[in-house]
């Protein structure tokens, strides 16, 4: 006989979305299963840079749009989570910083003009000098601007370990996940032979979600990947920076994040410009020689030369939008008992939860009576991925 069980939410995925997903659904009393095939956070989410934006980057053209707006309540609702007051408890997740910094190098009025023309921007940002700079900046040769964002950036890998402990015992290690079927209708999943009924179940497994939706014979939504090639580098000459430095364009020209070493020493995390396109046409060693040339043309004062440097290429997986455009928001499709998405950005995980909860709440489903859980195997937590990456 298969091992039977049920629940109420059946998550799969765990990565942030899924593990804030489950969270909040436990703190409101719903009986909940989530299982993951990896570790819980080693798929994008501990890969991303961990800034809870507000949107303000993409003012950058010169308009706030509607996925600024959307975006904008984020750093908000997660700094009231960290205080331990908001709609998880997250106290203890370790905050890298408590701002994110806009930095133009010199020569780009034109660029900051049509940014600074917005009047929710302006409200949002302040320039800073001296030393109140971020300490990698604070050298008598940097010229530039910097602007301070009300933006955090966190430690991916506590924040995912603090979700982990909120999850309890409803954290699931399956490999395999088969739909399970009542006549046509979907019921449940079937996990490595076991049967669990649920009143729903939620796909959040980021870039395994296409897979999963062929394995019950769906099209839609559709999936799409957008290629990265990242660069990290680390020195005992790194202080902590979290900056977008903007070029000519929309984009950032390299956004830095800055991440603990084991060591004591500082890990840079290069994204923005550098990483797109272009750096996903790069090989490993061309890449890490743009980078290199974009630090020293950025950073001259920082004496590199006993750096590490990998790269690390990841895709992001999103809903499938024209011309490979950024999503907006969290996203969510339905259908019949099965919910499908994706948070588009680790910040949205609670506009993805509160979408998932309106439907919910919209289909009058509330926590159910369910047996008393069996002791399961639970997928192990992710680690920082540059201590595998670097010597
Ligand atoms: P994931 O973190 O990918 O988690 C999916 C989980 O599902 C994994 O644990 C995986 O093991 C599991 N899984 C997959 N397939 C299956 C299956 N078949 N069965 C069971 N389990 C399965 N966003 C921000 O807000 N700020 C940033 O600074 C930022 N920086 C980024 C930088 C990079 C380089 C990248 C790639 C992304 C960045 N993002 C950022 C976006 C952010 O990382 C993602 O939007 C977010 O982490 C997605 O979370 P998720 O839980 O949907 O997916």
């Amino acid at each position: 006989m298969p091992e039977s069980l049920s629940t109420d939410v059946l998550i799969v995925g765990g990565g942030v979305a899924g593990l804030w997903l489950n969270a909040r659904l436990r703190r409101q009393g719903f009986a909940t299963l989530l299982v993951d095939n990896g570790t819980l956070g080693g798929g994008q989410s501990v890969k991303s840079q961990g800034i809870i934006h507000g949107g303000t980057k993409y003012a950058l053209s010169g308009a706030l749009t509607g996925a600024s707006e959307a975006i904008a309540d984020m750093p908000r609702r997660w700094r009231e989570a960290l205080e331990g007051k908001g709609e998880l408890d997250l106290s203890g997740v370790r905050l890298l910083s408590d701002a994110h910094y806009l930095w133009s190098p010199g020569t780009l009025a034109g660029n900051l003009t049509s940014f600074f023309a917005s009047k929710a921007v302006r409200s949002r940002v302040g320039q800073v000098k001296g030393d109140e700079l971020p300490p990698a900046l604070q050298h008598p040769k940097f010229k530039g601007k910097v602007y301070r964002l009300s933006e955090l950036v966190l430690d991916v890998p506590s924040l995912i370990a603090r979700l982990a402990e909120l999850a309890g015992d409803s954290l699931l290690a399956g490999q395999q996940v088969e739909p399970l079927l009542d006549g046509d209708e979907l019921v449940g999943l079937r996990v490595d032979g076991r049967e669990i009924r649920a009143q729903r179940i939620v796909f959040s497994a980021g870039g395994g979600t296409a897979e999963l939706l062929t394995s019950l014979g769906l099209q839609q939504p559709a999936m799409q990947r957008r290629p990265l090639h990242m660069v990290i580098v680390k020195a005992p000459t790194l202080k902590p920076l979290y900056a977008h430095c903007l070029g000519g364009g929309t984009k950032p020209r390299i956004t830095v994040t800055s991440h603990p070493a084991a060591d004591g020493e500082w890990v840079w995390y290069l994204g923005g410009d550098l990483a797109e396109a272009d750096g996903v046409a790069r090989d490993e060693a061309s890449q890490i020689a743009a980078a290199k040339k974009e630090l020293a043309e950025l950073v001259p004062w920082i004496d590199l030369s006993a750096a590490h440097w990998a790269t690390l290429r990841i895709d992001r997986a999103e809903p499938a939008q024209s011309a490979l455009a950024r999503p907006d928001n969290a996203f969510l499709a339905e259908q019949g008992r099965l919910l499908v998405g994706w948070p588009t950005k680790l910040a949205l995980s609670p506009d993805f939860s509160d979408r998932v909860e309106a439907a919910l709440a919209r289909d009058g489903i509330r926590p159910g009576q369910h047996p008393v859980l069996p002791e399961l195997p639970r997928p192990p937590l992710t680690g920082p991925f540059w201590e595998g990456l670097l010597p």
